[in-house]
């Protein structure tokens, strides 16, 4: 984690000429099926600490176990307080935040779920905060406090909650659980995602969405979903999460987790309904032609009947969270320049800086031509 903190000044925007970007195009295209891809780490925290709430939990338990059997030190805390992260500057405490997982509960207002349309009709939380390092990440500027990542031990209390949520007219209800984190970046930690899934199988109403960039499915692929849950992987331009998302699956690697996942139980796969959550969509210099190789790649991979759906996410940046990735990523050339976006205002007041309407309208019916012409089965749930 630290190298690849060490290299983002060097991160650039646009694709490197000369080493993974639009600049090989020429290059005959290498099938998937023979490209390695580079997996993701498994994230191996250097402080892990466990509030005395989080210890009595029988979830607790389970992840202390996960942890001596992985030969991961932990400390147990005395309260539920965490310690503060007193590093010398910004840079110092966003690394110092980003090396530990604290196992906490869960507060009670995470108890009270909240709608989170288009993506489905609650959120719920296994965690907050995740081991990548995104230089766009969403999180950044939205909640509070330095970045480290909190599992939550009180698990099954969460999970027991969501039947509170179910519709009454006994149509299904979706839930999403990675709002706030990734969960199969923690899951080798946690057992927190398996525990889910595991739990939405069981339940006739009740429908799970959960997107990743991480690539490691092997302790998902045999859970009892019972076709109740929806594997989304993030998928961008092969240089972008190379570049820009460190520490996480590249899009080779997170193509084949695709694959082993959407595969049937008879080829050996998961038998999972998958999506493809395209984000963040920027319109570089020639993104067509590196956009449609990833798009090729997909459904060269995805040879089989699949259940498939699209959303399209183009990227944005409020002025919060601009201020913290700079100060994350000081050097780095994403781009963030609110003078060349279009300034768009919640019902709260807020702005957020997005693309301008001819690139919003470029992207839009660029994408939805592809899907529709690559994936006549596949369907676009939103473009935003
Ligand atoms: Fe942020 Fe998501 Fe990247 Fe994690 S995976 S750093 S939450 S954008």
């Amino acid at each position: 984690m630290d190298e690849q903190l060490q290299d983002a000044p060097h991160i650039s925007a646009q694709p490197p000429d000369g080493s993974i970007g639009i600049s090989q195009r020429d290059a005959p295209p290498v099938s998937y099926f023979e490209r390695k891809g580079r997996k993701a780490p498994l994230w191996k925290p250097r402080r892990i600490y466990f509030t005395a709430a989080a210890w009595e939990q029988p979830h607790g338990q389970r992840i202390a176990e996960r942890l001596s059997a992985l030969g991961l030190p932990y400390e147990r805390l005395k309260g539920n307080r965490l310690p503060s992260f007193k590093g010398k500057d910004v840079r110092a405490r966003y690394r110092d935040a980003k090396n530990t997982l604290a196992i906490v509960n869960a507060p009670p207002s995470q108890l009270k779920l909240q709608p989170i349309p288009p993506s489905a009709d609650y959120q719920f939380h296994l965690a907050k905060g995740c081991p990548a390092h995104c230089q766009y990440c969403y999180l950044a500027g939205s909640l509070p406090g330095a970045p480290v990542t909190r599992a939550y031990a009180n698990l099954d209390d969460i999970l027991t909650n969501n039947a509170h949520y179910l519709k009454a007219d006994g149509a299904v209800t979706t839930f999403e659980a990675s709002c706030y984190t990734d969960p199969l970046g923690l899951e080798h930690l946690t057992g927190s995602l398996s525990r889910t899934i595991a739990w939405f199988g069981e339940q006739e109403r009740a429908h799970l969405r959960w997107v990743t960039k991480y690539d490691d499915v092997t302790p998902l692929i045999e859970l009892a979903h019972n076709g109740r849950v929806r594997a989304r992987f993030s998928l961008n331009a092969d240089w972008v999460t190379r570049r820009l998302e460190g520490g996480t699956a590249d899009l080779a690697a997170r193509i084949a987790a695709i694959r082993r996942m959407a595969l049937p139980r008879s080829q050996g796969g998961g038998g999972y309904k998958v999506g493809a959550v395209l984000a963040p969509l920027m319109p570089f210099e020639g993104w067509q032609e590196v956009y449609l190789e990833m798009l090729l790649d997909l459904r060269e991979a995805l040879d089989f009947e699949v259940d498939l759906t699209f959303e399209l996410i183009t990227h944005r940046f409020t002025p919060g969270s601009k201020e913290v990735l700079l100060e994350w990523y000081p050097n780095t050339s994403l781009d963030l320049d609110e003078t060349q976006r279009s300034e768009k205002r919640n019902k709260f007041g807020g702005r957020k800086y997005i693309y301008r309407k001819p690139d919003m309208e470029a992207l839009k019916t660029w994408f939805t031509e592809q899907i529709g012409r690559l994936f006549p089965e596949g369907k676009v749930l939103y473009f935003t």
